[in-house]
């Protein structure tokens, strides 16, 4: 494996045994505070994503559940990118990493979710590294129904 390969690999590997920001985010609508739940049905995962909107842009995002390293290290990592930016920047974010996930050419831009690029290797793998984002997705549209990636 090349040298970035490893590095890219000691990234989601560190995320997974220590996921950044594994901690609900207390106060409800109130405040400002989005959450939905999520599950990959395919490998079990289960995520439930907290987003907090300060004005325009996402405060503050963290997460809870169980997962594989995969999935764990996608939330963490997601959580950390959303930071700072608009519910249409997450989005767009989320479409290139989609297709980097599935082995689609992506322009710059995607900073440390590059670590998942290879996951397209493993088409199995793509659900878990997109279930944080499809959770956190249907946080900031309010959707109540749990997201299946089913
Ligand atoms: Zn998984």
């Amino acid at each position: 494996m090349s040298q970035s390969g490893d590095l890219y690999q000691e990234l989601i590997l560190d995320h997974g045994r220590k996921p950044r920001n594994f901690r609900p985010i207390e106060g409800g609508a109130a405040r400002g505070v989005h959450d939905a739940e999520g599950y990959n049905p395919l490998c079990g995962d289960r995520v439930k994503v907290f987003v907090r909107m300060g004005g325009e842009v996402v405060e503050e995002a963290s997460f809870q559940g169980s997962g594989c390293a995969i999935s764990t290290a996608s939330a963490s990592l997601m959580t950390d990118a959303v930071k700072g930016k608009r519910p249409d920047d997450v989005r767009a974010l989320f479409d290139r990493f989609h297709d980097l996930v599935t082995g689609k050419p992506v322009e710059d831009g995607l900073g440390k979710l590059l670590a998942f690029s290879g996951v397209s290797e493993f088409p199995m793998r793509v659900k878990c590294a997109t279930l944080a984002w499809h959770t956190l997705l249907a946080a900031l549209e309010d959707r109540a129904t749990p997201v299946s990636t089913e």
